[in-house]
C-alpha cells in the first residue's frame, strides 16, 4: 500500500513540502472525522426534534393538550355542580330542618374527610395537581350527594309525621286583624289598668267590638267553657304536642267543653266579662305549662314585614285591657 503524499505550505521558503503522513496517523483523523460527524448529526437531531416536531409526537402533544383542556372543563362544571348543592344544603339546614324542628346535619357528617390514600397512584402524573384537584372535587360531590339525597329523604319523613302537629299547633291570630288595627297590648311587662302597676302581661289583648268572632287558631279539643275569676268567661283548648290556647272575656260562648275543634271555628264572641276595662280578647299560649308569646304563633297569618309592624304596635302599645 502506497504512502499518500500530503502537501503543507512553508511560509519561509514560500514552496510547498511534502508531508509523510503514516497508517496510524491517518486512522487517527478518519476517527476524528467521523466522531465529529456523527456528533454534528446528533446535534442536528436534536435541533430538530426540539423545533420541529415529529408528526405522532405532534400528535400526541396536541392531543395531550384537548385532554387538558377538557379536564379543565370537566373541573369547572363540578364547581357550578358544588355551588348548587352548596345553596340546596342552605335551604336544608336554615329553612326545612327549622320548621320541621329536625337537628341539623353535623358539620363532621357534612366534612367527612375524604383521604388522600387513593390519589397517590395520581401523583405520578404529568398533570398530577389537576388530575387530583379533580378527583377530589368528584369525589366530595359524590358523598355531598349522598348525604344530601339522605338528609332530603329525612325531611319527607319529618312532614309527614309533621303534618299532625302542622294542623294542631296555634298558627293563626284569634280575631280577624285587616291591617292590624285590632293590635293592642302585646305579652310582656305592662301597667295594670285597673291597679296602675307593672304587672307581667301573659298574653296578647286585641281591642274589638263585643260580639267580633273568636276564632281557635289550631285543631284541638275544648277542654273548658266557662267563667273564671278575672279572666271572665274563657274557653280552653288543648291542641296536643304540648300546647293550649286560652280566649278570655268572651261575651259568648259558641262550643261546649269536650268539643272537637279544627283551625278557624268560630267558637265564642268579644266580651268584657271579668277584670277588663273595654270590649277585647285576650289571648294565650301554653306550651308544656309555660306560658309563651302569642306573637310567634301567626305565622300561617302574617307575612314577615306584618309580623315586624305587630311586634312594633305591639311593643309600644304599654296600655293593655287584661
Ligand atoms: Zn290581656
Amino acid at each position: 500500500m502506497s504512502k499518500k503524499r500530503y502537501y503543507i505550505y512553508n511560509s519561509d521558503t514560500d514552496t510547498y513540502e511534502p508531508v509523510i503522513i503514516n497508517g496510524y496517523k491517518r486512522t487517527l483523523i478518519i476517527i476524528k472525522r467521523f466522531l465529529s460527524g456523527i456528533l454534528i448529526g446528533i446535534g442536528l437531531f436534536a435541533i430538530y426534534m426540539h423545533y420541529f416536531k415529529s408528526p405522532k409526537v405532534r400528535q400526541i402533544s396536541q392531543e395531550r393538550e384537548l385532554l387538558m383542556i377538557k379536564y379543565d372543563i370537566v373541573s369547572k362544571r363540578l364547581d357550578e355542580a358544588l355551588v348548587v348543592l352548596n345553596d340546596i344544603r342552605q335551604r336544608d339546614d336554615n329553612l326545612y330542618r327549622v320548621i320541621l324542628q329536625g337537628d341539623p346535619i353535623s358539620q363532621q357528617t357534612r366534612k367527612a374527610s375524604l383521604g388522600l390514600a387513593k390519589y397517590e397512584d395520581m401523583m405520578n402524573l404529568q398533570d398530577a395537581d389537576l388530575a387530583i384537584t379533580t378527583n377530589k372535587k368528584m369525589d366530595y360531590l359524590r358523598r355531598q350527594l349522598y348525604i344530601q339525597s339522605n338528609s332530603l329523604e329525612e325531611i319527607s319523613q319529618l312532614c309527614r309525621t309533621h303534618e299532625d302537629k302542622l294542623k294542631k299547633i296555634p298558627a293563626i291570630q284569634p280575631v280577624s286583624n285587616k291591617d292590624l288595627k285590632r293590635t293592642a297590648s302585646g305579652f310582656g311587662w305592662r301597667v295594670d289598668p285597673v291597679y296602675q302597676t307593672r304587672r307581667f302581661h301573659q298574653g296578647m289583648d286585641f281591642s274589638a267590638p263585643k260580639g267580633t268572632p273568636v276564632y281557635v287558631t289550631g285543631d284541638g279539643i275544648v277542654t273548658k267553657a266557662g267563667y273564671e275569676q278575672g279572666y271572665g268567661n274563657i274557653i280552653y283548648v288543648d291542641h296536643g304536642h304540648g300546647y293550649t290556647t286560652r280566649y278570655a272575656h268572651l261575651s259568648k260562648f259558641k262550643v261546649k267543653k269536650g268539643m272537637k275543634v279544627t283551625r278557624g271555628t268560630e267558637i265564642g264572641l268579644v266580651g268584657n266579662t271579668g277584670k277588663s276595662t273595654g270590649p277585647h280578647l285576650h289571648y294565650e299560649v301554653h306550651l308544656n305549662g309555660k306560658v309563651m308569646n302569642p306573637m310567634h304563633y301567626y305565622f300561617l297569618d302574617l307575612t314577615p314585614d306584618e309580623y315586624e309592624a305587630m311586634t312594633q304596635i305591639a311593643d309600644n302599645n304599654g296600655l293593655m285591657f287584661d
